[in-house]
């Protein structure tokens, strides 16, 4: 892994910006359309990153002051934040992922360097430095920028963030059950090798149709063969 701070956020704020005009001018029609995720409509896809700033602005509260915040309370809240969310009328929709990004954007810059090395607690249970929650916040913004299906593609994001994500996702999956596969995208010269069963099948693409495929957004690249790709279980 070769992000630095600098990095996650850059491409945090890159992201949201890029999330920010995908979601700019929806109408309640557009927000009510099928989102590029299985049963999820944009309005659930713009409530779920506006509940995700907001629960990512506890961690940050959480490490500047010592006090636990978690990000949800429980799985329910969670799923509530984002069937109220997506009932809202569409502008309050986008200025609910405004207002939440930017409060988010003042308490990151608030931190001192102290209180970026304090641990805080994801809400898939991982305790990891303060620094993480960019990190997060890049993920969520730059992949949910083209869940929108509204004209953001991977290919859109930047190439550095995309190699970072690989890393991310490959190291996530080499600990679930999953086919072994050799990974390139050789116009990167990036490679990953994800160890699973069987021989590792070679998938060789371009960058961003490897992150698509390894984040369970798109088929993938063919093998070597020809062959789809293995199909990949579920990413988070
Ligand atoms: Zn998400």
């Amino acid at each position: 892994m070769s992000r630095t701070f600098d990095d996650a956020r850059r491409w945090a704020e890159l992201g949201t910006d890029v999330l920010l005009k995908a979601a700019a001018g929806l109408d309640g029609d557009a927000y009510a359309a099928p989102s590029a995720l299985p049963g999820w409509s944009r309005a659930h896809v713009a409530a779920h990153v506006a509940a995700n700033a907001e629960a990512l602005s506890n961690l940050v509260h959480w490490a500047a002051t010592g006090e636990p915040t978690p990000m949800y309370a429980s799985p329910e809240e969670r799923a509530a934040g984002i069937e109220r969310g997506r009932a809202l009328p569409a502008a309050e929709l986008t200025a609910w992922l405004h207002s939440s990004a930017d409060a988010l954007a003042r308490g990151t810059a608030a931190l001192a360097e102290e209180q970026w090395r304090a641990q805080v607690v994801t809400a898939q249970g991982r305790a990891v430095p303060a620094t993480e929650v960019l990190w997060l916040r890049s993920r969520e913004v730059c992949v949910h920028a083209v869940d929108l299906a509204n004209g953001v593609s991977f290919a859109d994001l930047p190439a550095d963030f995309l190699t970072a994500l690989c890393d991310d996702v490959v190291t996530k999956r080499a600990a679930a059950p999953g086919p072994a596969l050799a990974l390139r995208a050789p116009a990167t010269g990036a490679a990953w090798q994800l160890p699973g069963d069987g021989e590792a099948v070679p998938v060789t693409g371009e960058l961003p149709d490897i992150a698509a495929y390894l984040t369970g957004r798109a088929a993938g690249p063919l093998t070597a063969e020809g062959a789809p790709a293995p199909a990949l279980g579920a990413w988070l």
